[in-house]
């Protein structure tokens, strides 16, 4: 498997798709079809006995959709990709891919609040048991597991608290158990590149940053390639007991002829095949055009948010700034170990009037959009106990780190100057005072 030793802006530029054979188009067609004509029924045979690659449908597969999978895969230094439907359907394929009635996996408890739900409830609900553990403890992913658990799981950079997640610590933990660490980069791409740090799966929601611009809900799994599934028959029976849902394929043995990449196949031929969370041709072709500028981007995200957080970390009213740059030593090295280019595009506050100010504070706000979003190329800013962390209990929204007062900012690509004074006008107001 070679990979493309590139720099990321090149990658994002080129990678996956050089011109359309049959038109020279540079920009990425559109292939927007649900089916493709077999040359004969031999072809077609063994298209659908894998014997060799092509496309069959675009529940499974798609040109476009290939194109953003080979580009990610290249960013990320993985074997291969496969886009889905959402951020969501990426986290949850991801662990049923390897995760069945019976099972466990052990995640951070520093998670989106979505990821939370599905694992709380409804992984938990089709007998998939999520246990919860802090990731300040690396050794606490140990302690948690058992032969039945099948993954570990956390985020990069997750909100609110912004904690770095100590990738290199755990994953290296998880390889000596033989347990994969599956990572949602989705707050850190081109920023954080997981395997690098030695996770084996890498997931996106391609809605925030990926795609940048707010116009499309997608998402991404990625493969490493740098987990031995066949090393751990016994841990992963999924990937190497014949698999009854497709003639008996052993799917690390499928995957032989094509690289290291069973847990992407699996997943595309099984998952995607059944539940159906594909991504349209059409939010493929945007997530390529929103990943052409996306290291551009991260700079600037990351610089307007470091200037954000020196600018609010000096404003009287305003209690405590969440932001890696602001953290205490130790944070502050695991997020330079960790994190290239800058700090990201998040950051959080508390006011010193609490919840009443918060809310204050976000109805004054003219040129940030009100919004449950992250990573768009605007200014956003949400509070998270009233809305994204509704539907946790108090105390799980306290062991995530949403506190009442708590305001979440998205900072965009505008200026500045102009970000500043939003910012101090809805802060005044805030206070009650007149801007
Ligand atoms: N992961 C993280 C870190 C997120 O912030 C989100 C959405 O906010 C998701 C996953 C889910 O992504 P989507 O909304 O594309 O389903």
């Amino acid at each position: 498997m070679t990979r493309d030793t590139r720099h990321p802006e090149t990658i994002c530029l080129h990678a996956g798709y050089r011109a359309d054979p049959a038109t020279g188009a540079v920009a990425p067609p559109i292939y927007q079809t649900t089916s493709y004509q077999f040359e004969s029924t031999e072809h077609a045979r063994q298209l659908f006995a894998l014997e060799q690659p092509g496309n069959i449908y675009s529940r499974i597969m798609n040109p476009t959709c290939d194109m953003l999978e080979q580009r990610v895969a290249a960013l990320e230094g993985g074997a291969a990709a496969l886009a889905v439907a959402s951020g969501q359907s990426a986290s949850a394929m991801a662990v049923q891919n390897i995760a069945q009635a019976g099972d466990n996996i052990v995640s951070s408890t520093d998670l989106y609040g979505g990821t939370w739900n599905l694992f709380q409830h409804t992984l938990r609900q089709q007998g998939i048991e999520v246990r919860f553990v802090d990731p300040e403890d690396p050794n606490a992913f140990v302690e948690a597991s058992d032969a039945k658990t099948r993954a570990w799981y956390a985020e990069t950079l997750p909100n609110p608290k912004l904690h770095v997640f100590p990738i290199a610590e755990v994953a290296e933990l998880g390889r000596q158990h033989g347990i994969p660490l599956i990572m949602d980069n989705t707050a850190a791409p081109v920023l954080c590149r997981p395997f690098d740090h030695g996770a084996a799966i890498v997931v996106y929601s391609t809605t925030k940053f990926i795609g940048g611009h707010g116009t499309s809900i997608g998402g991404m799994i990625v493969d490493g390639g740098n987990f031995d599934w066949a090393a751990h028959p016994e841990r992963f029976p999924l990937l190497n007991q014949p698999d009854p849902s497709y003639h008996g394929a052993v799917w690390t043995e499928a995957a032989k002829p094509l690289g290291p990449i069973a847990y992407v196949l699996k997943a595309r031929t099984t998952l995607l095949r059944d539940l159906g969370a594909a991504m349209s041709p059409f939010n493929a072709f945007l997530f390529m055009q929103g990943l052409e500028t996306l290291p551009l981007r991260m700079r600037e995200h990351c610089r307007n948010a470091q200037a954000v957080a020196d600018f609010l970390d000096e404003h009287p009213a305003v209690t405590r700034v969440i932001h890696p740059s602001k953290q205490e030593s130790f944070w502050r090295a695991r997020a330079d170990r960790h994190l290239a280019v800058g700090y990201g595009g998040l950051l959080g506050f508390e006011l010193a009037g609490g919840a009443e100010a918060g809310r204050k504070f976000i109805d004054s706000l003219e040129l940030f959009y009100h919004v449950a979003n992250i990573g768009d190329a605007r200014s956003l800013a949400i509070h998270p106990a009233t809305t994204t962390h509704a539907q946790l209990t108090p105390e799980e929204q306290n062991a995530t780190g949403v506190s009442p007062g708590y305001v979440r900012l998205s900072i965009g690509l505008e200026h500045i100057d102009d970000i500043r004074a939003d910012l101090s006008q809805a802060l005044a107001k805030a206070e009650g005072k007149p801007a």
